[in-house]
């Protein structure tokens, strides 16, 4: 290469940092011997037969070609009756829905059909690692709300209005949460959306967790609230509650004039979803709810081991009402969340991740997926004890 080299790569994602879950990932890759992951965020099990079947189906039908832009009809209109029994809201599924490469994809083309350089998106944090990046990747400015262990991670309407500003566009919620297992109460989410009307906020809500939440807690989605319909992007996807993450199937549901934007950048962009996906997908909905419910019980019970544990052994850990991740407070142990993790990795040869990589307010925290089969559990939180043990006698 000559002297007047250019910089190829453009500066805003030159200067995006790779993901920190990644990153730590390497490490494990390249580890020896019986590690026992906790890490990454996806179910243990395999898509229930029913909804593979309908995938091999639509394969033998011959089913090979693209489907409409915004999704195959008959999966829409699936999708709206459940968002409609499920979260009680109503959309025309002809132009207030579109089918996605899973709620990665959903999110990706909200953010850019909503911003224009500059605009400030509103998140919490601890949060998912892609939210920042989404943003930024938008030419939006990232505007991260802190959420608190006292709060049981919850977002409170006092700590919100501290950060919106004239240059606030977009609020992203994402409860149940990842990494902290939170939800929220109806009253909560209540101030949050009297909040986002009076500033004129256009509210995100990627729910993916939505049918995981524990202890007969009530999910409540911020678009059902009055006068939020008209203001939200419900996003929601497969990959979670049907176990399946690699089918990369997804949606978003909002006004019309929201989602024709969206569906100009998925159109270009992306044509549509997989055709064998979106099939399978009808199904889950369709015939997919006993299956669910079995495997969010099963998820259930291991947290339930889980935080016990951590609780036992003196990491101090919120039960979280939602997702599958426990959020255990490892300060006491007087590392920072990445020696911690890498410290474990190396002496017992566990995996979590360190809360840091959810963002600055994650630090002092590790993030443990559950899940993870039951065993693996018990043989994890032994070895855990051992690690946390080995540190107080330093
Ligand atoms: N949102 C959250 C909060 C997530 O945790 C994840 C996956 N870890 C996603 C979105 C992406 O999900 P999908 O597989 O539907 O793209």
């Amino acid at each position: 290469m000559g002297e007047n080299k250019k910089n190829y790569v453009a500066s805003h994602i030159a200067a995006l940092p790779k993901s920190g879950i990644r990153e730590f990932f390497e490490l494990v890759n390249n580890m020896s011997g019986n590690v026992i992951s906790l890490g990454v965020g996806e179910p243990d099990f395999v898509t229930p037969w029913n909804i593979v079947e309908s995938g091999l189906f639509s394969l033998e039908k011959g089913h090979t070609a693209y489907t409409s832009n915004l999704g195959i009809p008959a999966l829409r209109k699936e999708i709206v009756k459940y968002i409609k029994s499920n979260y009680h809201v109503s959309y025309a599924w002809e132009n207030e829905c579109i089918v996605t490469v899973g709620v990665s994809e959903a999110l990706d083309i909200a953010m850019r059909a909503l911003l224009s350089p500059g605009d400030e998106v509103i998140y919490t944090e601890p949060c998912f690692v892609s939210y920042p990046a989404e943003i930024t990747m938008a030419h939006g400015i990232p505007v991260s709300v802190p959420t608190y262990e006292k709060d049981a991670f919850a977002l409170t309407p006092e700590t919100l209005v501290k950060y919106i500003t004239p240059k606030s566009k977009v609020l992203l919620l994402n409860f149940p949460c990842n990494p902290t297992g939170a939800v929220m109460d109806l009253e909560n989410l209540q101030g949050i959306a009297d909040l986002a009307i009076k500033h004129d906020l256009v509210v995100i809500t990627d729910e993916i967790y939505s049918e995981l939440t524990y202890d007969n807690i009530e999910h409540h989605s911020i678009a059902a609230l009055p006068g939020m319909r008209e203001r939200t992007i419900f996003l929601h996807g497969f990959s979670k509650a049907f176990a399946m993450t690699g089918w990369r199937v997804g949606y978003a549901c909002g006004p019309a004039e929201i989602i024709d934007a969206m569906m100009k950048i998925h159109q270009y962009g992306i044509m549509s979803a997989n055709t064998t996906s979106q099939e399978a997908a009808i199904e889950a909905l369709r015939h997919g709810k006993k299956a669910m419910m079995k495997m969010r019980d099963s998820y259930c019970e291991r947290r339930n081991v889980m935080v016990k544990a951590f609780n036992e052994m003196g990491l101090k850990c919120h039960l979280p009402k939602g997702a599958f991740y426990a959020f255990p407070n490892i300060t006491s142990t007087g590392l920072s969340s990445k020696e911690f993790a890498k410290g474990l990795l190396e002496q017992q040869q566990v995996a979590v991740v360190p809360g840091a990589a959810f963002g600055a307010s994650g630090e002092g925290f590790v993030r443990c997926c559950y899940a993870t089969s039951i065993n693996e559990i018990y043989e994890a939180m032994k070895r855990i004890k051992l690690f946390v043990e080995s540190c107080k006698q330093k």
